[in-house]
């Protein structure tokens, strides 16, 4: 990117396949702009819904082999129209602690009760469920946003049943990234998802466009469709974004090559950085590589540092992490070449030894 007249190499982004500036998502998403216009008018609902929208859905269902999906403007309001249409007053979620904003927002919204259990933490979540009134809810992450590990899902696939529980899961960093067919999460701990399991992809990460989608069993998705107030009562997204992203579907279908990529560069990333000093790698095998520093102003002056060197490097502080957990959140993408990951690795090197 060119920031203010300065250039800088990221590793920031959540555009994990390199496909946001893909020419020819532009050049879709131009003609159908022509053909359908700029924007849809009003909601889906209304007339708001046109051929691409329908399409995608029944593509994106298909592509995750599930009944039906269900389009939403942004991955922001997919979580607070999941929620709130399937829980409410008397009912209980129990939501990973370190669940993305948005899943908590939408408890909050949804009037259930909100009940956290420590991340990842299978005991305190299976006492939460015993303890639960009214239907009953598992709300979490596939890919933890700001440490890039991943949810326990064989083990909360059982609970979910054992407890008769919705079991809702936000594969906002993992669609297109994880599994060999991209296909998220549940593909890559080699689980087929069953009727009462609800996931959220958004399509402004690894899709490259705009927009997200809730895919799941018919039954619930009609439920969305009724009650959804983030899909009912919303302008639809463009459709001529909806046309962008039926292709960036086919291209994370069928362009496996960029998955391998991203698996190069965080195994080579992996094991260079492991030998860094006064910086923690974090488990993780997604592309969300954070470096635990610490303390909030360390992680500041390294940012800056990585700056001065031309990377853009985010340090992310509390309140978006606990206290003491801050750091530099590395991202990759298919578009980084080797070459950008050495230019990485050697600018680490320099700015982790300066005192
Ligand atoms: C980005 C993100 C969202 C929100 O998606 P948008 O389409 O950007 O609104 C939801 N959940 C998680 C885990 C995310 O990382």
């Amino acid at each position: 990117m060119c920031i203010d007249g300065q250039e800088r190499l990221t590793f920031c982004s959540n555009d994990y396949l390199g496909l946001a500036a893909d020419p020819r998502l532009a050049e879709t998403l131009c003609s159908a702009a022509e053909r359908y216009g700029v924007g849809a008018g009003a909601a889906h609902l209304i007339n708001g819904h046109f051929h691409p929208h329908q399409r995608l859905e029944e593509e994106l269902a298909e592509w995750l082999e599930v009944d039906a999906a269900r389009l939403f403007s942004t991955g922001y309001m997919a979580n607070l129209g999941v929620v709130g249409s399937l829980v409410g007053r008397g009912d209980t979620v129990i939501a990973d602690r370190l669940n993305h904003a948005s899943l908590v927002d939408a408890v909050q919204l949804s009037g259930a009760h909100l009940s956290r259990y420590r991340h990842n933490d299978l005991e305190d979540l299976e006492s939460r469920l015993s303890r639960a009134r009214g239907e009953r809810m598992i709300l979490t992450d596939g890919v933890f946003s700001m440490d890039g590990n991943v949810a326990p899902l064989a083990e909360l696939v059982v609970l979910a049943e054992r407890f008769d529980a919705w079991l809702v899961v936000d594969e906002a960093h993992a669609f297109g990234v994880l599994g060999e067919q991209g296909r998220g999460s549940f593909e890559a701990a080699g689980l087929v998802p069953g009727e009462r399991v609800l996931r959220v992809g958004t399509l402004g990460k690894a899709f490259g466009t705009a927009g997200a989608f809730v895919a799941g069993a018919a039954e619930p998705l009609e439920v969305l469709l009724q009650r959804a107030r983030t899909y009912l009562f919303t302008t639809a997204q463009p459709p001529a974004v909806a046309e962008a992203s039926r292709q960036a579907l086919s291209i994370v279908r069928d362009e496996g090559w960029r998955r391998k990529q991203l698996r190069a560069l965080i195994a080579a990333f992996r094991k260079a950085a492991g030998q860094l000093t006064g910086v923690e790698l974090l488990p993780s095998i997604t592309p969300i590589q954070p470096l635990l520093v610490g303390d909030a102003s360390r992680a500041v002056v390294l940012a800056e540092r990585l700056a001065d060197r031309g990377l853009l490097v985010p340090a992310i502080r509390p309140p978006t992490v606990p206290p003491g957990g801050s750091r530099l959140r590395v991202t990759f993408s298919a578009a980084h070449e080797m070459v950008d990951l050495d230019r990485l690795l050697s600018a680490l090197r320099e700015c982790t030894i300066l005192k």
